[in-house]
């Protein structure tokens, strides 16, 4: 039989039913991820025959996650919630090759390069696919949880459906680095300079590997097709598919909607050593596991763009929905030094396909009122399919943008989607006859006379208790990225605030399940899960509670630097403007805005009664850093210095447990110098701040 060839010869059966399990997952993954099978159906039915003959005669040496046997497990009553070991980080994106140009550039600067050294720089590309973040754990080999991206701390367990996935191995072999010359993908993998083909791969002891949960075209095409047979309701794209599929309870239903997993990336690995991207992702396919088509090519950046350009013009014949490319930086040791800023990899970044457009009619403009007053109008349009999401509502953002649009009601619009998500009004394509907009001068919630404040282009409802704004903040408040309260809807939030429950953020801990079990909608069970929501908020880290009081200019990255900064309430209390300003990374808008938070008595009295019903955020605690070897000083760095970037110092402090000033005051314990230091040196002496030369400060580093 051709099909037997090069996949394990001999009379063992026990290693000729692995062999064919491999070689079955390999052409599932062909089949239902590439849609680029290379066997005839006839080939691959004999390789199943084969295999369930081989397991029916020795059902001893059959497993459990043979592709003969993927019998979906039993429901689960409900997801659970699971802690990524690591955080599983987000990417920064762009639209722009002048600023992919500038991201490498920047890359090479933080890491001191030359302008050779930058031009050599390698990179892996691969498509970006548009599905669901997944991260897989394999412990000694077997697959033990697969848990969504959630907020990138925490995700769904959604193991059960995971394992119904044709063509993802439930235990992993070890295996060899491909030759090269199995097909195309291969080929570009072996490409890489890195990783020897022969290389054996062992299976590690701990592997976190994370992709993405897709649905091939084809795949969505047939599902739809099946349904439409069955007179049910239609899905409206692959990605929202997939994303519903993967939250299925019962695997036996998911099994019904044929997913792929797509792996690019790794989590904590223990005994998986590589080198970078592109050798991690060969040895990944080595062990049996997909790592996808279109990838991995490594190069310099022209190469790079290159790619980007040959996907974005195939971009509607891949068998899957890619709105981008994601590029990163190959080497494993560059990736380390690089690191992470804010919420994303410094190495990697996301470059996006130009969005895609649509036209409608604008039916009515509507004016919202947001968390900070602000009157925010919308247009409500015909309902439009743009890229597959149907777009309803597409904000209009504010007076002088209506302006610069022109846009009336009546006007047929173009509506670009940009990011794939948020749609926005990019012209107008034919004036109808109706009426200009007029921003209205009361607010349409509360009737309050709105505020303009000069310099700004926003208009706000200044009423402190108008029931919008309060709603805003209570949703923002109880948000995911915030204090996460479970239960928490919008509905409830509406029934509060009408009903006169909660006049301010305080009055959410002084909610008792009577109270909320009396309200329309509301049973004893859903209240008693809210209380408990609440109550468990008070513990939330410090930085997720300051972000969630909404705060002026205060988001999700400057709550972070706040916390790290002062770490409690109390002592941020204690913090005079200048104090606030004179802090790395916060500048002096952030610092007015958190300045005028603290001297509000009206927002200090809500802290207090907070603080008096028990809230007692979780302080930052960074275990490497709190002992480290800077812990306590301030840092300041001036001159140019010769061993690292600025940017990689600021990292080393922080790292080490110190603290970064941003100016020269009595506040600073250290001013290290490189070469032709300037005024602030002169600054330092005067004020007896002490003085370290860049190698002294690195001697320091090394002491701890
Ligand atoms: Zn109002």
């Amino acid at each position: 039989m051709a099909a037997r060839k090069g996949t394990g010869k001999g009379d063992d059966p026990g290693a000729r039913i692995e062999a064919l399990m491999r070689e079955i997952r390999r052409h599932d993954v062909l089949y239902y991820q590439q849609d680029a099978p290379v066997l005839a159906d006839a080939e691959y039915d004999a390789l199943y025959r084969e295999l369930q003959q081989l397991e029916a005669a020795h059902p001893e040496l059959a497993r459990d996650d043979s592709p003969t046997r993927m019998v979906p497990g039993a429901p689960v009553s409900g997801l659970e919630s699971v802690a990524h070991r690591t955080p599983m980080l987000s990417l920064s994106n762009t639209y722009n090759r002048e600023e992919v140009v500038a991201w490498r550039d920047s890359l090479a600067e933080y890491l001191g390069m030359d302008e050779t050294e930058r031009e050599s720089l390698r990179f892996t590309v691969e498509p970006k696919l548009d599905g669901v973040a997944i991260e897989l754990v394999y412990e000694g080999g077997e697959l033990r949880r697969a848990i969504t991206r959630g907020d990138g701390k925490a995700g769904d367990d959604v193991t059960h459906v995971v394992r119904t996935i044709r063509g993802l191995p439930h235990r992993l072999d070890p295996g060899t680095l491909a030759s090269g010359k199995k097909g195309a993908a291969d080929e570009r993998r072996a490409s890489g300079e890195q990783g020897a083909a022969g290389e054996v791969v062992a299976v590690p002891e701990l592997l976190e590997v994370r992709g993405e949960v897709i649905m091939t075209r084809k795949a969505f095409a047939r599902l739809n097709e099946r349904r439409a047979q069955a007179g049910e309701e239609l899905f409206i794209n692959p990605r929202n598919t997939a994303s519903g599929t993967l939250k299925s309870l019962d695997p036996a239903v998911a099994q019904q909607r044929p997913l792929t997993v797509v792996l690019y990336g790794l989590g904590v690995v223990e005994g998986f050593p590589h080198d970078g991207q592109a050798h991690a992702m060969q040895r990944l396919a080595a062990l049996g596991l997909a790592t996808g088509a279109e990838t991995r090519i490594v190069g310099d950046l022209a190469a790079v763009l290159a790619h980007h350009d040959d996907l974005l013009a195939r971009r509607d014949d891949l068998p899957v929905e890619v709105d981008g490319t994601v590029i990163k930086v190959d080497s494993a040791t560059l990736q380390k030094r690089l690191g992470v800023r804010s919420r994303s990899p410094r190495w990697a970044i996301a470059f996006k396909f130009p969005a895609r457009t649509g036209t409608s009619v604008v039916k009515e403009i509507q004016v919202l009122v947001g968390r900070t007053g602000a009157l925010t109008p919308r247009a409500v349009v015909e309902p439009v399919h743009v890229s597959g999401v149907t777009i309803e509502y597409v904000s209009l953002h504010n007076r002088d943008e209506i302006e610069r649009l022109g846009v009336k009601v009546g006007d047929r619009v173009v509506i670009e989607r940009a990011g794939d998500v948020i749609p926005h009004i990019v012209g107008v394509s034919e004036s109808g006859s109706g009426a200009a907009f007029v921003m209205p001068d009361r607010c349409p919630v509360c009737a309050t006379p709105v505020a303009e404040v000069e310099g700004e282009v926003v208009v706000r409802c200044p009423n402190l208790s108008c029931p919008a704004v309060l709603k805003r903040r209570i949703e923002h408040y109880v948000a995911r990225g915030a204090l996460d309260v479970d239960g928490m809807g919008s509905k409830l939030v509406e029934q509060l605030v009408d009903g006169g429950l909660v006049t301010s953020l305080a009055d959410l801990y002084a909610l008792d399940v009577d109270a909320l079990a009396a309200l329309p909608r509301m049973g004893a069970q859903s209240a008693g899960n809210v209380v408990a929501g609440i109550e468990a908020s008070k513990t939330r880290p410090f930085a997720r509670w300051l972000y969630g009081l909404g705060i002026r200019h205060v988001g999700e990255h400057v709550a972070e630097v706040v916390a790290e900064h002062w770490g409690s309430v109390e002592a941020l209390r204690g913090a005079t403007q200048e104090a606030l300003e004179g802090v790395a990374e916060i500048g002096p808008v952030v610092a007015e805005g958190l300045a005028a938070w603290l001297a509000d008595a009206d927002e200090q009295a809500v802290v207090d009664r907070m603080l008096a019903a028990g809230l007692a955020p979780a302080e930052p605690v960074t275990p490497s850093a709190a002992d480290g070897v800077l812990a306590g000083r301030t840092f300041l760095f001036t001159g140019s210095l010769q061993h690292m970037s600025r940017r990689e110092a600021r990292e080393k402090v922080k790292a080490a447990g110190g603290k970064l000033l941003s100016g020269v005051s009595k506040n600073l314990d250290v001013l290290v110098v490189g070469d032709k230091p300037g005024s602030k040196l002169k600054k330092a002496q005067e004020l007896g701040v002490e003085v370290l030369p860049e190698d002294a400060f690195l001697a320091l580093l090394d002491a701890g």
